[in-house]
This record gives structure tokens, C-alpha cells and sequence, in this order.
């Protein structure tokens, strides 16, 4: 019988996913500048807007997706459940309404669900980045979503 939980691996060289709310966009501009070392090793992606500025500011690599309120963060949450992203950092405003705070949410939860490191403040992303796991790959256990599949399908279908 398969397994509940099955091991995936966050390589060495991580899929790091970049957003800020715009209140929050120099504050992550000037995060990445003060990072640049570290994030040049890794691959870099992010949400519209914020992956636009931060190419322009910094010279770093950043992949764009659409910007959040169109979607952004909806795309990195399915990166996410791919396996194709394994690190994130939000700088989200919370003091501020946003239109898309039902996209926040999902992506909050999906990477909770997929055990995804995930900043939301300049201070667990620092504490993060200093991480001597920056540097290693890292195993880590996420549920067996096939057998999860089997399990429900089977039960549902009784
Ligand atoms: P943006 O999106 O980078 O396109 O501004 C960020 C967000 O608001 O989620």
C-alpha cells in the first residue's frame, strides 16, 4: 500500500517567488538589493508588477507572471501545487484593502498544504534567506496526492 506522505525535494538552487503589495514594493525593492548575492544564485520569479521592478531597479533575473490583481497570485499558487516553485516571499500590506485578497489567501494556504517556506514580513525573510538551508537541498514531506485521490474516490463512490 502506497504511502500517506511522500518526500519531495527543494533543490539547492531554489524557485523563489517575489510579490509585494504596492505598499510594500520599495521596502522589497531594497530587500533584494541587500540580497543580491544570495538571490543571483537562485532562480527568481514573481508576480507582474513587482518582478518588473525589481529587474529595473536591481539588474536581478525576474520572471513575470500577471500581476496579482489580474491572476499573479493565483499562478504562483499552481506553480506551487506543480512543484515548480519552492520558496516564497509576500510582502504583503495589512493595512490596506485589497480586490484579490481571496487570491492571497489560496496562495497563503496551497503553500501551507505543500510545506513551501514562505515570508511575509522583511523579518522572517530575513531570517529565511540567513538560513544555512539556503545553501542545501532540503527534503521535506507533502501528503501522497494520489493516494488521496484513490482514498476519496473509493470512499465517495460507496
Ligand atoms: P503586482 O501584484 O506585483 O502585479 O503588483 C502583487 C499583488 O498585488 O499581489
Amino acid at each position: 500500500m502506497s504511502a500517506d506522505y511522500i518526500t519531495m525535494t527543494i533543490p539547492k538552487q531554489k524557485r523563489i517567488a517575489l510579490i509585494a503589495h504596492d505598499a510594500k514594493k520599495e521596502e522589497l525593492i531594497k530587500w533584494c538589493e541587500d540580497n543580491r548575492n544570495i538571490l543571483s544564485r537562485h532562480e527568481l520569479c514573481g508576480t507582474g508588477t513587482t518582478a518588473r521592478m525589481i529587474t529595473d531597479r536591481t539588474n536581478l533575473q525576474v520572471k513575470g507572471y500577471n500581476s496579482g490583481p489580474l491572476g499573479g497570485d493565483q499562478q504562483i499558487g499552481a506553480k506551487i501545487v506543480e512543484g515548480r516553485i519552492d520558496f516564497v516571499v509576500f510582502f504583503s500590506d495589512p493595512l490596506t484593502a485589497a480586490p484579490h485578497d481571496p487570491d492571497v489567501k489560496a496562495l497563503l494556504r496551497i503553500a501551507q498544504v505543500y510545506d513551501i517556506p514562505m515570508a511575509n514580513n522583511k523579518a522572517t525573510a530575513d531570517f529565511m534567506i540567513q538560513s544555512k538551508l539556503m545553501d542545501e537541498p532540503y527534503d521535506h514531506k507533502v501528503i501522497n496526492f494520489q493516494k488521496n485521490i484513490d482514498n476519496r474516490a473509493n470512499t465517495l463512490g460507496k
